[in-house]
């Protein structure tokens, strides 16, 4: 359409929400669907911070706040981040925003323009690539692989590294592939980062779903790049809170000052409501996750077991957050019962949507053809009756 900006040609639909749309279409035709597509806990936010959204509506906490946080939220943040991480920040370099999402989206435009560049490791978060294209800026893919657990080596990011990077990005752990860095790994990226002026984005969102191993947050296993890490967080997935839409960042004061001037001529602040949750959420127990954390666990080994069993699925097993990323290349060349030859990982998903009714999104659209992602936050009942059903449609090709 010639009213819409050449912008727009450079962003497409985020590919999750489109295999959401697909599912919904199919069950609005009466079909039994299953959606292991969404990156999105099935857990119900805990009810202490459910409360506290409560208790601010009762308390007529609703209205304007600094655009980015009020005082109360930015020091609970600002313990979060010392307590659980060993980073320290002053008020004025933390900002809360509508999401981690927002954050991320704000820093790539308040620093990226026309020939810069951004690294980012593949297989990625669907929507980095998109967001440093709407600033103007060149994503730099660089493919990790299955053998280095789906890390960013030093070597790959050496020779990736040009006068014009701008940002690394480093997701820990990752979505979609569970990877978690490890202290020396992240030292050794350091050491490659600190004969460069690039900043970096730690994206710790999934910092609470650590299976196998600890989490270590970039920003304080890299401390000679002080001054250049903005460490992007919230809580959506370790709280389930993903539809209160609040996230987080510390980083430079002369970004954060950026992203709010960038904030307040946008979205403004987040919701009050979301940030008297939210304190409650970072100053609360976090017991819950334990029993979570067992859940999931056992979901992953459900899922884990069932690829095992099938010919032409293999995959990792998956350290944090709460996805499996499964190789599908065996399946390629296999004959559907329409006739169609699987050739892709996309025919792989279109085949498992259609005959089997379950939704996964394809390794394609995370930068990583010949894969599936495989997101098991959804009742373990429901999670075994997908399971099932997609063995039995793989069994059908021939
Ligand atoms: N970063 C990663 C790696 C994610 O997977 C997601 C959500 O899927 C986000 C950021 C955005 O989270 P939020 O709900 O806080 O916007």
């Amino acid at each position: 359409n010639s009213r819409l900006s050449p912008r727009m040609a450079v962003v497409g639909a985020s590919p999750t929400a489109e295999i959401s749309n697909k599912l919904r279409a199919l069950a609005a035709r009466g079909a039994d669907v299953i959606n292991l597509g969404e990156g999105e806990l099935d857990f119900a936010t805990p009810r202490h911070v459910c409360e506290a959204g409560i208790q601010a509506i009762r308390d007529g906490d609703t209205k304007y706040t600094a655009v980015s946080g009020t005082a109360a939220l930015k020091a609970a943040i600002a313990r979060k981040f010392e307590r659980e991480n060993g980073l320290r920040y002053a008020p004025s370099e933390i900002i809360a925003g509508t999401g981690a999402k927002q954050l991320i989206f704000n820093a790539f435009l308040a620093t990226l323009g026309e020939g810069d560049e951004v690294i980012v490791p593949a297989p990625y978060w669907v929507s980095y690539p998109d967001m440093i294209r709407l600033a103007g800026a060149k994503p730099v893919i660089v493919p990790c692989h299955a053998r280095d657990g789906w890390k960013l080596t030093p070597e790959a990011l050496a020779a990736a590294l040009t006068p014009r990077t701008r940002w690394v990005i480093l997701n820990s752990p990752n979505n979609p592939t569970g990877a978690v860095y490890g202290r020396s790994e992240l030292s050794a990226l350091e050491e490659v980062l600190a004969g460069h002026d690039a900043l970096v984005m730690a994206d710790d969102i999934y910092e609470h779903i650590v299976h196998d191993g600890s989490f270590v947050a970039p920003a304080a296993a890299m401390p000679r790049l002080a001054g250049r890490v903005l460490t992007i967080n919230g809580v959506s997935k370790g709280y389930s809170m993903t539809g209160w839409r609040l996230g987080y960042a510390g980083g430079p004061e002369w970004l954060i000052r950026a992203m709010d001037v960038l904030q307040s001529q946008s979205t403004s602040n987040p919701s009050t409501i979301s940030q008297a949750a939210t304190i409650a959420a970072l100053d609360g127990d976090l017991s819950f996750l334990d029993g979570w954390k067992r859940t999931l666990l056992a979901r992953r080994e459900q899922v884990l077991s069932a690829i095992a069993a099938i010919t032409g699925l293999s995959a990792l097993p998956t350290p944090g957050a709460f996805y499996v990323f499964a190789d599908c290349t065996g399946l390629f060349g296999r004959r559907t019962p329409a006739g169609t030859v699987l050739a892709s990982d996309l025919d792989v998903a279109g085949y498992l949507l259609e005959e089997a009714h379950v939704g996964m999104v394809h390794g394609s659209a995370f930068g990583m053809p010949g894969h599936l992602r495989i997101a098991y936050a959804i009742d373990d009942g429901r999670l075994a009756e997908a399971l099932s059903r997609v063995a039995a449609a793989l069994g059908r090709l021939a």
